[in-house]
């Protein structure tokens, strides 16, 4: 190890002698203090790993076969004494590996920014209250809370453990969760038998815990463990990996064409060498299509960036292909479908229903009952209802100039609200009592307890919770006068079904008291023994642009199903609210646990809620629907869900409540948490998708049309009609400036009104192949006809081949403008108009030809000559021909499609 300072080890101190050690206490760092030790440890994050030196880069640009056949024929051409055609051969390549670089460039800092969007957060105490910051901020000294599904953000010593099992195979290679707890163990432990640390990097894998950070950044243990994150992506997608295979494969496949028509000629025809050199390297040049996967390598950067905006954060690019055919979408409710704001509005003890008012977060507002101001003194229930609301609780509300905030669980934040609106004792009511142990919230068991003592000794267990849990639990209820029956599950049931109808989500409260110096929480200190307070009933209102994303997935064939862990009746009324479904038809956690796979499967198709579910049916609600074909995107945001992400298509987790565990086994994170995110994804995933389809359905025919007239010319003995560094000049400087215009286009107007893509549909399919050869075939035919007639009319042949080669550009534009609407008509005024990158590439590529046309030295350089005016004019006529004739075979296949498709609809 390089660290030579000796670090004392932790893992041996008691925690208040590791406290010491630090200069720290257990209430935290002030604000100043953690300044000032920032000043000194530098950030808490890892050296970033060595990027590779921009030469490098440069030269990447030149590992590619077509290059070296162009620095193979440059060799030969200056051999043969063409000064010239070396020249423009080695600026082309020259020029080409400019414009490599610059866009590879682009598209690696686009991907570092999302990687920047990733950044963790971390829960730490600062001036004596719990915050919530950006973990580079953590000093040593800092106090962090960690609970289940986090990433340590730095090297901890517990200070305090509850069921804390931590995931350290990154450290230790030890995949079984190891037990964790403050006992300081012995100073040659080796790490992973330090079990009183937590170390930066690994996953918390259960329970909570509070340690004080004792090393942050490069020193941490992980820090020393050099360059075993460097962990790169390179920017591609299985698609993207195809295409570029496919590439290679073609190219190879050029050249060996290209050299068997070399040697045939040279030694059949007695072509000279010169010459048919000139042509093979045209041909090859002209039919490989060397600046596709540097376009494709744009369009998915562009993507990610569009889905960026859109608060849609890639985290394995795959999932950009895999979105675009998302067939159906579950989502959570809370805060996805739902604003997460929560709000108490009602409370329903034994005998009476109370309704609560107020505004946001804020403690304060009135308890109404019957209609008028109920006075907490004349109900004592009421104090009951603040005490458990505010005791068994780990929310903090601030208040800030623009109102209220919750640091912590936003239902948690409202019944804070509650205790204070209760008791007018302002945001933590309860702040002073002692909480000795705690039972964490799982969404398993649904409920939450704590242990407290009060000023006077005495010691209650309050527990909140789902109300079928906590009824459950209870032997009897609180009466209005403050004493005790049996509790009444057929009322409560009623009471339940009567709040959660209007779309309430409903949480029981209970207590117990037990003996003072009680200091242990256990499962079986409430089971059966805990007297029911009553419920409260919460609003969280439908997100307004959920109910629009809702409607336009389904008008895009794309189901959503709402899986949530709240009560039935609650989710259907959400549902309703929203839109998302139209039958009554819910199932539940229970249900599904009745239903073997099969049984499963075949609801799972008509059914759009899913309530009362744990992650572990999430899971095999994956699985139910990928059996039917479909392509299944799934919302989670905790440690359990991990699961259920990785085996969905398209994983999406949420970045603001989920948890690092969640986000880690997902491929996309939402920045907003929010159910339009998906919905906007999804569109930029069909965009990408289609973006890349134009690209290559761009490309290729070009490539053909070039490729076919070579040929056709060499087999026919006949002089070419446009040469081989002009074809070059084309493929690598007009092709690549325009080809480029359909990495930025937008999405179609009808993007979000067609049916998902079928699985697995291959990207070359029938109508793609038609296409090129239909493409290929206008291009020859345009070629030749233009050369021909300029023959005819006794052009010299450089002139011939000049409008030729600005036919080929010409007829590269109106494909371009075919290409953009594959799924539409391109007659329309927007399509026309196109989009300012289109004009600009457009722009480019035309005053290009305008100068190799019309200056001297390009002239000189490209074997060109001045185009007179007319035949220029000519020239964009056959463009308008080329794009009338494709235009109408495409509105002819459209027919017949829409015609297919109409019985089809739903
Ligand atoms: P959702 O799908 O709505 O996010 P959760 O799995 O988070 O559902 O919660 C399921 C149920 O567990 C809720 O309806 C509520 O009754 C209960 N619950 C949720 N959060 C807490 C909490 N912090 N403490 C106690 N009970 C909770
Ligand atoms: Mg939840």
């Amino acid at each position: 190890m390089t660290d030579d300072r000796h670090p004392p080890a932790f893992h041996a101190l008691s925690v208040p002698d590791a406290l010491a050690a630090v200069d720290a206490s257990a209430s935290g760092l002030t604000s100043e203090e953690a300044a000032r030790r920032r000043a000194i440890h530098g950030p808490n994050r890892l050296p970033a790993p060595p990027q590779r030196s921009a030469v490098l880069r440069f030269l990447a640009q030149f590992n590619n076969v077509l290059i070296y056949v162009l620095i193979a024929s440059a060799v030969v051409t200056i051999a043969l004494g063409h000064v010239v055609d070396t020249g423009v051969i080695l600026a082309v390549i020259l020029v080409n590996a400019v414009i490599g670089y610059v866009q590879e460039g682009r598209a690696e800092r686009a991907m570092d920014a999302i990687r920047g969007m990733l950044a963790p957060h971390s829960a730490v105490m600062r001036d004596g209250q719990r915050h919530g910051i950006d973990a580079s901020e953590l000093v040593p000294g800092d106090i962090v809370l960690v609970e289940a599904g986090d990433r340590v953000p730095a090297d901890l010593r517990l200070i305090e453990a509850r069921g804390l099992k931590a995931q350290e195979a990154l450290l230790t290679g030890e995949s079984v969760p190891s037990d964790k707890s403050t006992a300081a163990v012995d100073a040659d432990a080796t790490l992973g038998d330090r079990t009183s640390m937590l170390f930066s990097g690994t996953l918390v894998a259960a329970g909570v815990a509070r340690g004080v950070v004792t090393a942050t950044g490069a020193t941490s243990e992980i820090g020393r463990i050099s360059g075993m994150l460097s962990e790169v992506e390179t920017l591609t997608t299985p698609l993207v990996r195809q295409m570029d295979v496919f590439a290679r494969w073609l190219t190879v496949f050029i050249l060996l064409i290209a050299a068997s028509l070399l040697v045939y000629n040279y030694f059949v025809q007695h072509l000279a060498f010169a010459d048919l050199f000139m042509v093979v390297v045209g041909l090859s040049v002209a039919a490989i299509p060397e600046g596709l996967p540097a376009v494709l390598t744009i369009t998915l950067a562009v993507g990610v960036q569009a889905m960026a905006r859109r608060n849609a954060i890639v985290r394995r690019l795959p999932a950009i292909e895999t979105l675009g055919s998302v067939s159906v979408i579950c989502s959570d409710k809370t805060g996805t479908l739902t604003r997460n704001e929560m709000m108490v509005a009602a409370l329903a003890s034994a005998e009476r229903v109370y309704s609560v008012d107020g505004d946001g977060y804020a403690p304060e507002g009135d308890i109404r009952w019957r209609d008028a101001d109920a006075d907490p003194a004349e109900h004592a229930v009421l104090v009951e209802f603040a005490c458990a609301a505010g005791l068994c609780n780990d929310a903090v509300l601030h208040s800030g100039h623009d109102g209220w905030h919750v640091e912590g669980d936003p239902m948690e934040g409202a019944l804070m609200a509650l205790a204070g609106k209760i008791t007018g004792e302002g945001p933590d009511p309860y702040g002073s009592w002692r909480r000795t142990d705690a039972i964490p919230f799982d969404a398993v068991h649904r409920y939450m307890a704590v242990l407290n003592h009060d000023h006077d000794g005495r010691a209650f267990i309050h527990v909140k919770g789902a109300p079928e849990a906590i009824v459950a639990m209870c032997a009897n209820e609180r009466t209005a006068d403050g004493g005790i029956r049996p509790v009444n599950p057929d009322h409560w049931h009623d009471v339940l079904e009567r709040l959660a109808a209007d779309g309430q989500r409903v949480i029981a409260v209970a207590v117990r008291d037990v003996e003072p110096h009680q200091s242990v929480l256990t499962t079986q200190d409430i089971d059966g023994q805990l007297t029911l307070i009553g419920f409260i009933g919460l609003i969280d209102p439908p997100r307004p642009e959920a109910i629009a994303a809702v409607a336009e997935c389904h008008a895009a064939g794309i189901r959503v199903k709402m899986i949530t862990g709240d009560h039935a009746a609650t989710a259907r009324a959400i549902a309703v609210q929203i839109g998302l479904t139209h039958t009554d038809r819910v199932l539940t956690g229970a249900d599904l646990e009745a239903m073997d796979d099969a049984e499963l499967a075949a609801v799972s198709l008509d059914t759009d809620i899913f309530a009362r579910t744990s992650p572990a049916h999430k899971l095999r609600l994956v699985t139910a629907l990928q059996s039917h074909g479909l392509t299944v995107a799934m919302t989670g945001d905790g440690v359990n869900d991990a699961p259920a992400l990785k085996r969905a298509d398209a994983g999406i987790a949420m970045g603001q409540k989920g948890s690092e565990a969640a986000k880690e086994a997902a491929e996309l994170v939402l920045a907003d948490d929010n159910f339009a995110s998906i919905a906007a994804a999804v569109r930029e995933g069909r965009t990408v998708y289609d973006n890349i389809k134009k690209v290559i359905s761009w490309t290729l025919p070009t490539n053909g049309g070039e490729a076919t007239t070579i040929v056709i010319a060499l087999l026919a003995g006949m002089a070419l009609p446009i040469t081989a560094v002009q074809i070059l000049w084309i493929n690598l400087i007009t092709g690549v400036t325009l080809g480029l215009a359909l990495a930025f286009e937008p999405s179609e107007a009808n993007t979000m009104r067609r049916p998902p893509r079928p699985r697995g549909e291959p990207l070359l399919t029938g109508r793609l192949i038609w296409h090129v050869a239909l493409v290929s075939a206008l291009f020859v035919v345009a070629v030749f006809g233009i050369y021909t007639y300029a023959i005819d009319r006794n052009y010299p042949v450089a002139l011939a081949q000049t409008m030729a080669m600005n036919t080929l550009v010409v007829l590269e534009i109106f494909q371009l403008f075919f290409i953009r609407n594959i799924y539409g008509t391109s007659l329309t005024l927007a399509a026309v108009r196109g989009t300012p990158v289109v004009w600009l590439c457009v722009s480019i590529a035309t005053l290009a030809q305008f100068a190799v046309t019309y200056l001297p030295p390009l002239q000189a350089a490209l074997g060109t000559q001045a185009v007179p005016f007319g035949d220029g004019l000519l020239i964009v006529g056959i463009g308008v021909v080329f794009f009338a004739l494709v235009e109408t075979e495409k509105q002819m296949r459209l027919a017949v499609l829409h015609a297919e498709e109409r019985p089809a609809r739903r």
